[in-house]
């Protein structure tokens, strides 16, 4: 991929062809998308909530009439096979406008909650108000569903959305534009600046009211450290580097074929792909061998029939081959896969590695690698297993497996991380009700299910008094009511309460309240 301001051409990473020319976002613009977006919030944020919900609907309607499109642009941008651009990054954002559609305005309207008896005669409601302008900053790993659904949640409160998708995979970003516009949505509502680094320093520079960040730890901590000077609100959705324990009475072989699925899909590119395995000393051998059988059976390529596509960065694969070739060095054995010193330069396409005699010092084992690895360790017990996992910086996904569930519940619970699947990897991502985010350097915030919605909203508590009275007990004047208080305090908060003293000295408060 090469760029200029005016032209920049984007090439398929799995086929190196020519699929786009497009225009950046020039810095200087960045002001101006401010502006409009402050404008297009005083009628979408006021919109009602059926109509705003009629854009989304629309929305769904034009992704799933472009489905074939849509699924190519992603698939050769990112040079993921077309299966997992189809099922892992279109499906989940279908799957999100039907739960917008259906749930959303439940959500989020005004809530009537319980107010505390001393209150007696007023109500209290919580009320959720749009926070203004949100900074949707994006990845490229899954370069739709991370962009879509952060903007989509914040844009169904009545949010405008800014969104800078990443510029490793540009025409996606493009595309979502054209999607939003082929919706009819209202201009200015969401608005996509297209462009790296310096352009996504700009955007959290202008102030936005909300930044919802998905890439690096490094990253993140850059925005998060901006964010702070202004008291900007932040999400975090860092990276991973997910264990998955596999005990001796798991179902081998289905824990072969969801360890080869978990660690090879997107070629590895995934925040929540298995990154480290271990497994049981007494079935390591066996396991071994399942999960060679499977990477045997895998296909590479970049048509619907294959199963693994090519890296989508070069940079990362200068990552994956640093990672390998320190495991090799200190002793690692490459079970299936190429060694780094036969890879093709001119080729993205990695081959599924499996590695064995791992070692703690292995970076391959501590740092993130995102690449197409699986490196499998024994542990003698679960109380090790449990250890091992933990001990990493990371904590964004994890899985557990085993055929006895409450065991396997059990290990889950011990785990330090913001999801745990079992028997089966990496799809809570995909089940808008649950929470969705990180432990430790994996991130801060949670999106996805109800709290997704709200947290682009101002929580605001509203209590409320019908106003006849001329006093309240609380207020002055103090003299007096000491003791009352006192009195009613002890009678309300004890282990038993004493409703005749507790309305006794009430009374005197309220005579003394007039
Ligand atoms: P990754 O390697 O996963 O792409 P990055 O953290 O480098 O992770 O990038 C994620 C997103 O953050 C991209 O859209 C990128 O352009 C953007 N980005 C990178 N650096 C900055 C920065 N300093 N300020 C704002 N956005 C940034």
């Amino acid at each position: 991929m090469t760029k200029t301001k005016e032209h920049w051409d984007v090439y398929s990473p799995s086929t190196g062809e020519h699929i786009y020319t497009m225009n950046e976002t020039d810095v200087t613009e960045v002001d101006s998308f401010v502006a409009k977006s402050k404008q297009a919030f005083q009628t979408w944020s006021r919109m009602d909530f059926s109509k705003r919900l009629s854009y989304f609907a629309n929305l769904r309607n034009v992704i799933l009439q472009e489905l074939d499109q849509t699924t190519d642009v992603i698939a050769k941008d990112a040079g993921k096979v077309q299966m997992d651009a189809l099922v892992a990054d279109i499906m989940p954002v279908l799957d999100f406008l039907k739960f917008l559609e259906s749930s959303a305005e439940a959500i989020l309207r005004r809530q009537k909650v319980k107010t505390p008896i001393v209150f007696i005669g007023k109500k209290s409601y919580v009320e959720y108000m749009p926070r203004g302008i949100v900074l949707v900053i994006s990845p490229w790993n899954y370069p739709f569903q991370l962009s879509m659904i952060p903007i989509l949640s914040a844009l169904v409160s009545g949010n405008t959305v800014i969104a800078k998708p990443s510029e490793i995979t540009p025409y996606v970003g493009k595309y979502m534009e054209e999607l939003f516009e082929r919706a009819g949505f209202p201009e200015g509502v969401v608005q996509f600046a297209h462009g790296g680094k310096e352009l996504g320093g700009a955007l959290v520079a202008s102030k936005p009211d909300y930044i919802f960040f998905t890439g690096s730890v490094a990253t993140g901590k850059i925005i998060a450290k901006q964010a702070a000077e202004h008291l900007i609100p932040v999400t975090l959705e860092l990276g991973g580097k997910d264990p998955m324990i596999v005990c001796r009475d798991a179902n081998i072989e289905r824990a072969a074929k969801g360890a080869v699925w978990g660690a090879f899909t997107n070629s590895g590119q995934v925040c929540m792909s298995v990154e480290r395995l271990y497994v049981d000393e007494t079935i390591y051998e066996p396991f071994i061998s399942a999960v060679k059988k499977e990477v045997a059976a895998l296909t590479q390529g970049a048509s619907k029939e294959h199963d693994v596509g090519s890296m989508t960065f070069h940079t990362q694969v200068q990552i994956v081959k640093n990672h390998v070739n320190d495991a090799l060095v200190k002793g690692a054995v490459l079970e299936t896969g190429k060694n780094p010193t036969d890879w093709d330069e001119d080729s993205m396409f990695l081959q599924p590695m499996v590695l064995s005699s791992i070692t703690n010092d292995m970076k391959i084992v501590s740092e993130e690698t995102f690449g197409p690895i699986m490196p499998i360790i024994p542990f003698k017990d679960e109380q090790e297993a449990i250890y091992l996992a933990n001990k990493s910086e990371y904590g964004l996904n994890a899985s557990v497996w085993s055929n006895d569930i409450q065991r396997a519940n059990q290990i889950a619970s011990q785990l330090v991380s913001g999801a745990v699947i079992i028997n089966d990897v990496i799809i809570s991502v995909a089940n808008h009700h649950l929470p969705f985010g990180g432990a430790k350097q994996s991130g801060v915030g949670r999106y996805h299910g109800e709290q997704g919605l709200r947290m682009f909203c101002h929580e605001k508590a509203i209590m409320q008094d019908a106003g006849k009275k001329s006093n309240e007990i609380q207020w002055y004047p103090y003299n007096g009511k000491f003791d009352d208080f006192k009195n009613m305090i002890e009678a309300f908060y004890g282990n038993q309460r004493k409703w005749v003293r507790f309305l006794k000295s009430y009374l005197n408060l309220l005579k003394k309240s007039k």
